[in-house]
């Protein structure tokens, strides 16, 4: 499984904040206390600003520029309270120097269970693992896929995975959009590149 972008800025309370945002992550804290033995890994990504140039904007479009958030180590970046995390292997970072709306930009922390294993892998291999890289390494080929924004970075990692190669799933009740249409639209554009769109099948 792959959380996307599950941080306090996406919530409600935060700097670009998405209804519903709270709502998702206790639902993948609910489906993964059922379901966490049915996924050999699970990881989750963070946008991770730096300097991400003009996505951010102090007059934003919300298309493509947004108001400043989930700036590198401050609150608003950090994983939501209501996700628990301790079934997460892994976190991801993106983002620090560009949009980074794909989890598939990402690259390791080395924070998880496995961090100090496949921190030391990466720098034997002189850089940080991509996504990409640490589910092959783990023998995965079908991913589901869940977070926020449905219409933004759950879009942009779902569209990757699948061309990277791997079988992906959105779980859509496990998501949230920020604009309806958009997302209708997300969801439309997925399932045309052969993603899977369904639900976690776990009552609200
Ligand atoms: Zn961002």
């Amino acid at each position: 499984m792959v959380v996307v972008d599950v941080q306090n800025d996406f919530c409600e309370g935060g700097a670009l904040a998405v209804a519903g945002g709270a709502a998702v992550a206790e639902g993948i804290t609910r489906y993964l206390r059922e379901h966490r033995a049915a996924y050999d890994v699970v990881a989750a990504t963070q946008d991770w600003h730096i300097d991400p140039g003009p996505h951010f904007s102090d007059h934003p479009d919300f298309v493509t520029s947004w108001p400043v958030h989930c700036v590198a180590g401050t609150p608003g970046a950090e994983l939501h309270p209501g996700l628990d995390t301790t079934g997460i292997d892994e976190l991801f970072h993106k983002g620090e120097y560009a949009d980074g709306y794909s989890g598939f930009e990402a690259h390791a922390c080395g924070t998880g269970d496995a961090g100090a294993a496949s921190s030391a892998a990466s720098s034997a291999a002189g850089r940080p693992r991509d996504l990409a890289r640490w589910l092959t390494d783990h023998g995965i080929e079908a991913i589901d896929v869940v977070g926020i924004a449905t219409d933004h970075c759950v879009r942009a990692t779902a569209l990757d995975g699948a061309r990277a190669g791997f079988a992906v799933t959105v779980l859509t009740d496990l998501t949230a959009g920020v604009a309806p249409d958009a997302t209708e639209r997300a969801l439309a554009e997925l399932a045309d590149a052969g993603v899977t769109i369904t639900d976690s099948g776990t009552p609200s």
